[in-house]
Parts: C-alpha cells; structure tokens; sequence
C-alpha cells in the first residue's frame, strides 16, 4: 500500500487530492491549520484506517517535523508527498505591508520548504519518493495587484527544479502543479465581474474545480510519471499556454 502525506488537506485542492488519493487506496496523512470541517467530512468519507488528521502550523518547522512523525507512526512510511497549503494576497505592491509579506513568505515559501526538507529526509533512505508542490499559473506569468502572491508562488517553481537536480540521483522526483481559478474560498478576494473576466478569457470558458488538480497531481505523485521530475504541469483551462 501507497502512503501519503499531503499538507493542506483541508482546503477545496487538498481535500480533493484527499479523496482521489483515498479513492486509489493510498493510505494518506493529511495536515490543516483551520478547517476542522473539511477535515471531519474527510474522516466520515475515508475507509476505516486510511486516514489521519493532523493539526499543524507549516510555518513551524516543529510543527511540520511532529507532523511527519505523526504520519510515520500512523503508515509506517511517507513514499508520496503534497504541498497543497498556501494563502493569497491581492492588493497593490504599495498596499502590501510588512505583515502581509511576513505571512506569504512564511506560509507559501518557508512552509513548503519545510515540508520538502523532512519529506526528503525520510525519503532518501528508501531512494525512492515523489513530491508534488502546488504553486499558480501567477507563478509563472505575474499577477498585476497580486504581487507578492505571484513572487512565493514562483519560489515554489524555483525550489522544485532545484530540489529534483538534488535528489534525481536518490530516486527522487520533485513535480509541480500550477492551477488556474479554481472553485475555492481563496478566490473569495475577486469580484464576481473579475471572476467572469477570467473564465471569459480561458479557452476553456469555465473555472476548474479542486479534482481537476488532484487528477494532475495523481499523475505526477504515481508511477506512471517515473521518468518525469522537475516539471511544471499546467491546470488553468489554457489560460496560460
Ligand atoms: P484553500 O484556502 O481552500 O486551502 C488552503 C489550505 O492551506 C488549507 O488546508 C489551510 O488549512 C492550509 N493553510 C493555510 N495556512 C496554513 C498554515 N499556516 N499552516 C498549515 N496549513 C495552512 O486554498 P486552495 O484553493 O485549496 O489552494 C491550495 C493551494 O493551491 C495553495 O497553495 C494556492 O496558492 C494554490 N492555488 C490555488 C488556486 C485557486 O484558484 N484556488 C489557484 C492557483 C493555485
């Protein structure tokens, strides 16, 4: 049996990465910070014993470690892990204020880093492991009004081509997803008019949803994708291209 770690769990992508991997009959450690909902609608959906819940903080690197623990005391093992936690910011580069900055840079950079490093250290000594980060299509292409956003989503592009140089010769494969809009509370910050813009100028005229990731992301997490590391998969509707 597969067992997986996914950070996040409890977000629209994460919880859908959840139940798809659930769904192939992974057993799956699952984090959230907030959320406790999300987190029992997966527990009341997950076959008995194959999911665990745990509270942590990805900007604590204690808190990330005890999560790890955690997780290899509930499966035994991490082979595959997900990087789905994160936060948005929009607003101009002058409205964004040291805090605001503090909290991107923490969660969406430093937290992710967190999570690759330990995931790494259990990992190597199988020679074998997957990860899959989240970052955002505004990693790639830039965000006007969503700046410092798009500056951490790009570090995650940065940390995964990197870390899949590092570890490619441990049997490592380091991947990553970069969602469009996707259905999701973070898209809370947008207008319905900006919302209806976007999907408007994505050929494929509508707004993707969390499984529409996590089919991606199952990819890249299975052994379908061996040969592939260091990859940035689109799922944006064409948006970008
Ligand atoms: P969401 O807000 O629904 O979920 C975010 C998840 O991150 C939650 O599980 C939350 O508990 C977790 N999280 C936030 N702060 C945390 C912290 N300090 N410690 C631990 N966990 C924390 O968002 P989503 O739409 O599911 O987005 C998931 C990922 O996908 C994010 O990295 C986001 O940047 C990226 N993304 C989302 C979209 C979109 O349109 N929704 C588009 C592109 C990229």
């Amino acid at each position: 049996m597969k067992n997986i770690f996914i950070a996040g769990a409890s977000g629209a992508i994460g919880s859908a990465c959840c139940k798809a991997f659930l769904d192939k009959g992974y057993r799956v450690t699952a984090t959230y910070n907030k959320g406790d909902d999300r987190a029992s609608e997966l527990m009341a959906y997950a076959p008995e014993g194959l999911l665990k819940f745990v509270k942590a903080d990805i900007t604590s690197s204690e808190d990330v470690m005890r999560a790890f623990s955690e997780g290899i005391e509930f499966m035994g093992d991490i082979d595959t892990v997900v990087n789905c936690a994160g936060i948005s910011f929009s607003g101009i580069i002058q409205d964004t204020d040291d805090k605001t900055l503090s909290r991107l840079v923490d969660i969406n950079i430093k937290g992710a880093f967190y999570v690759c490093r330990e995931a790494i250290g259990h990992m190597i000594g199988n020679q074998s492991g997957s990860i899959v980060n989240i970052s955002s299509m505004w990693g790639e292409v830039g965000a006007s009004c969503e700046v410092a956003y798009s500056m951490t989503k790009s570090a995650i592009i940065g940390l995964t081509k990197a870390l899949a140089k590092e570890v490619g010769p441990s049997g490592i494969r380091v991947n990553c997803v970069t969602p469009g809009l996707i259905e999701s509370k973070m898209n809370s910050c947008y207008t319905s008019e900006e919302l209806a813009t976007i999907v408007e100028e994505t050929p494929l005229m509508r707004m993707g949803i969390g499984d529409d990731v996590a089919k991606a992301v199952l990819y890249l997490a299975d052994s379908t994708s061996s040969f592939v590391t260091g990859q940035i998969l689109g799922v944006n509707g064409g948006y970008v291209i």
